[in-house]
């Protein structure tokens, strides 16, 4: 390819990706974007907990005054999940024993992650149960179906740990 073709091709990329900045500026100057941040603290009396946490979660967007956009839920601690699903203690119980089954807490010998630790067990229920939950905010509101609700899940507490709640709208 010819030197000048080459030097046009480059201009127009560098022109292609100049624009696009230049859009997304300009949407975010027209929606008026807000961005809002809050951590949440669990400690639970016991080892495994799962706790409803959608009232909480809602009043972050009430504080945010957001109205329309995205809220993140994500667990800051590696052996913690956050979740969407049912409010319901025989399904709670479910769970508790289809991980226990998957990933048994004890022997703790079983696990190469154990020695200084004992919550191998705990990495690994968090990462089946997943680390965090989007979810739409629409009229100041979660967007959810009937039954959703967003839980907590805890499975190596008696200790203090965190979540993180990050809202992204207008
Ligand atoms: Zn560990």
């Amino acid at each position: 390819m010819p030197v000048a073709a080459v030097r046009a091709q480059t201009r127009q990329k560098d022109l292609c990706d100049a624009d696009g900045i230049r859009a997304i500026q300009m949407d975010s100057e027209e929606m008026h974007v807000k961005s809002y941040r809050k951590v949440l603290y669990f400690n639970t009396p016991t080892r495994r907990a799962y706790i409803n946490i959608t009232p909480q979660v809602q009043q972050c967007i009430d504080e945010s005054g957001i109205k329309d956009g995205l809220v993140l839920v994500n667990a800051m601690n590696i052996t913690a999940s956050v979740f969407v699903n049912d409010d319901e203690p025989g399904l709670h119980h479910d769970f508790e024993v289809w991980l226990e089954k998957l990933a048994p807490e004890k022997p703790y010998s079983q696990y190469e992650h154990n020695g200084f630790e004992d919550n191998a067990d705990a990495h690994l229920k968090r990462q089946i149960m997943g680390r965090e939950v989007v979810a739409a905010i629409t009229n100041g509101k979660l967007d959810f179906g009937t039954w959703e609700q967003i839980f907590y899940g805890e499975f190596d507490g008696k200790r203090e740990k965190r979540v993180l709640v990050k809202i992204i709208g207008e």
